[in-house]
């Protein structure tokens, strides 16, 4: 029986930095179909199976967020505090939990007593947006008693 093509290739398919040829050897292979359901079935977490990588066989059966990072380790949804704390321990850098945690963070200066801050205008420009009414008043009463004190210094 002729071996298959991961058999011959073994240098590729067992470097995790070289995915994408892996998968592009399996798109020629004709047990494709029976090697993802074997791998599906024995919930593989390592390496290319069936011409699709770890996550890629996690996200087809779970809707929830998790997935498989490269070292095949679950990993919780992103977006919450938890995660961020794990990606920075990993030394990753992650968008989505980045920008939850300016969003809590904004949160925060909202529930201040004027309902913004400086903090939080800085946190609205950050994201990407306007800052809020009370959050450029905020900023520009800053930014006022700023000049003023350097004033105060200056005539001193
Ligand atoms: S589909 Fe499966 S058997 Fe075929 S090359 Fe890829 S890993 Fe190997
Ligand atoms: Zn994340
Ligand atoms: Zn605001």
């Amino acid at each position: 029986m002729s071996k298959l093509p991961c058999q011959k290739k073994r240098e590729i398919f067992d470097n995790t930095s070289r995915q994408n040829e892996a998968k592009a050897v399996c798109a020629g292979c004709h047990a494709l179909t029976s090697c993802l359901k074997t791998a599906l079935a024995n919930d593989e977490r390592w390496g290319v199976w069936g011409g699709l990588t770890p996550n890629e066989r996690w996200q087809l059966t779970h809707k929830d967020g998790s997935w498989i990072d490269y070292r095949g380790t679950l990993r919780l949804p992103c977006g919450t505090e938890t995660s961020l704390k794990r990606h920075r321990g990993l030394r990753e850098q992650c968008a989505v939990c980045e920008e939850a945690d300016r969003r809590r963070r904004l949160d925060v200066e909202h529930a201040l007593p004027g309902g913004g801050s400086r903090s939080g205008a800085q946190l609205h420009r950050m994201l990407g947006e306007e800052p809020c009414e009370a959050c450029q008043m905020a900023f520009v009463e800053a930014a006022k008693l700023g000049h003023a004190s350097r004033r105060a210094q200056v005539a001193a």
